[in-house]
């Protein structure tokens, strides 16, 4: 694992005293909510230990789905989509968003057999997804030996370059009047009567009425040091990207054994979904009946080891206001990929997409993935603190839905209700008997 460490203990700009609500974490969830907070005229600063989209929301493959979605979050991510389609008009800079379908490849049977289930339960909301022949996916793939079953296809899907996306959104949030604080890590809230008062920050206090938790992984640590629980794990998730390749089609393909996008710069992200490595820290053992069943469905694909996580950062239970955080500690965390998965992932794509043939891998990278047990995010305030709220655990598929996110979030935090019914992904559903359900029981 690399970490880089405390960069530097100077905040990039003054602390200011005071706002109506800090956020916490520039990832895309953060960043978006910050974004339609400024956007109502709200007063609000925030709060990134490292650097905007320094984690998850810079590594990810920027792909833009609805298509496979748990139907709990689909509602959300259609929103999210038409905010993607504003966002790219509003903030004023190019951030690769380009409309240009998801399609999930059938390489057997039962990768139909799911396929088709999932269309034909996402029925009432008029998706445009449908199931493509085994014609229709060699044409667009430029083969002609009938390789697949068929194919799950969603036309008005898209893809973004996070590396570009979330930044251009925090400095759309600072034009409309958010204060973005990089290297300001955030060690703990302030109360005042049992609510919250404001943000204690490795440089000082704010004073805020609200806050926001967006933080990625380290959501989890951040609560359980002021006494409260979340049940989010870390799975460590690698990817590539290749030089400049022929583009035969427009879309975005997902392939049991290797996934690609098209990316900007003429080549390709190429990853394999499901592929990751889970750290044992001591987290585990608290929720292990939680994540029980997610783990046996996935183990095949998950590596488990007792990795540095259990004594570094990550695994750090408690500390105090003056004390330095394990967010100071770990600015960015940006962990060492997985380089023999990543051969085998580049040998696969080359056999299933033929436009990979002569692309050579030339970045490869990782990113830890916040999970939930019931794999969707965590949404809304935490009744006993008032003022705080969680926009977190947004498990392995929040760059699509993070500006849906934070729109309903900025409602939220506003008192106002959500664009659209957002219960089911209630913190609150963690501790109610039965309240975390698999999709396949929801
Ligand atoms: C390899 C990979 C591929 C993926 N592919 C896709 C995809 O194609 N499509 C998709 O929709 N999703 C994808 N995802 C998931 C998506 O990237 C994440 O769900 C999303 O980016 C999470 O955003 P976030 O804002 O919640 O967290 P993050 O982006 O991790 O941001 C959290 C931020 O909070 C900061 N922070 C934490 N604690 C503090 C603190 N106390 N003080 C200050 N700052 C703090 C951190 O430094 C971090 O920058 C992928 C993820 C990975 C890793």
């Amino acid at each position: 694992m690399s970490v880089s460490a405390s960069e530097s203990p100077v905040p990039a700009r003054p602390l200011p005293a005071a706002a109506d609500v800090v956020v916490i974490g520039g990832g895309v969830a953060g960043v978006s909510t910050a974004y339609y907070l400024a956007r109502a005229g709200v007063s609000v600063v925030l709060c990134e230990k490292g650097r905007v989209a320094g984690e998850q929301s810079s590594r990810n493959w920027g792909w833009v789905r609805q298509q496979g979605r748990d139907v709990r979050e689909l509602p959300l991510m259609i929103e999210s989509l038409r905010c993607w389609h504003d966002l790219a008009r509003q903030v004023d800079e190019d951030i690769g968003f380009t409309v240009g379908g998801v399609t999930y490849l059938s390489e057997t049977e039962a990768d139909l057999a799911r396929h088709e289930a999932w269309l034909a339960s996402v029925k009432e909301f008029q998706l445009d997804s449908r199931m493509l022949s085994p014609a229709e996916v060699d044409a667009m793939l430029g083969r002609t030996d009938r390789r697949f079953l068929g194919a799950l296809h969603t036309p008005s899907d898209a893809r973004a370059e996070p590396a570009k996306a979330v930044p251009a959104i925090a400095r759309a949030a600072e034009r409309l009047g958010a204060v973005v604080l990089e290297r300001t890590a955030v060690r703990t809230v302030d109360r005042e009567g049992g609510r919250i008062a404001g943000v204690v920050t490795e440089h000082g206090r704010i004073a805020c009425r609200s806050v926001v938790l967006a933080g990625g992984v380290w959501s989890r640590p951040f609560l359980e040091n002021i006494g409260l629980s979340l049940p989010q794990l870390a799975v460590k998730s690698s990817v590539l990207r290749t030089s400049p390749a022929p583009k035969l089609c427009e879309s975005t393909f997902g392939g049991v054994s290797a996934s690609i996008r098209p990316r900007q710069d003429g080549g390709y992200t190429v990853a394999r979904s499901g592929a990751s490595r889970f750290d044992i820290i001591p987290a585990a053992f608290t929720h292990f009946r939680a994540f029980t069943p997610v783990l046996r469905r996935e183990w095949r694909k998950i590596k488990l080891r007792f990795g540095r996580p259990f004594f570094d950062a990550l695994g750090q239970r408690s500390w105090r206001e003056d004390q330095m955080s394990p967010f100071e500690a770990i600015r960015v965390w940006d962990p060492e990929p997985d380089h023999a998965v990543l051969d085998d992932v580049m040998r696969a794509a080359r056999s299933l997409y033929p436009q990979l043939a002569d692309a050579q891998p030339v970045e490869r990278w990782a990113g830890m993935i916040d999970v939930t047990p019931d794999e969707i995010p965590a949404l809304g305030p935490i009744d006993a603190i008032p003022g705080l709220f969680i926009a977190t655990g947004l498990s392995g598929h929040g760059f699509g839905i993070g500006p849906g996110l934070g729109y309903a979030m900025a409602q939220m935090v506003r008192g106002e209700p959500t664009f659209i019914d957002l219960s089911m992904l209630r913190y609150a559903r963690f501790q109610e008997p039965g309240g975390i359900r698999s999709a396949a029981e929801a």
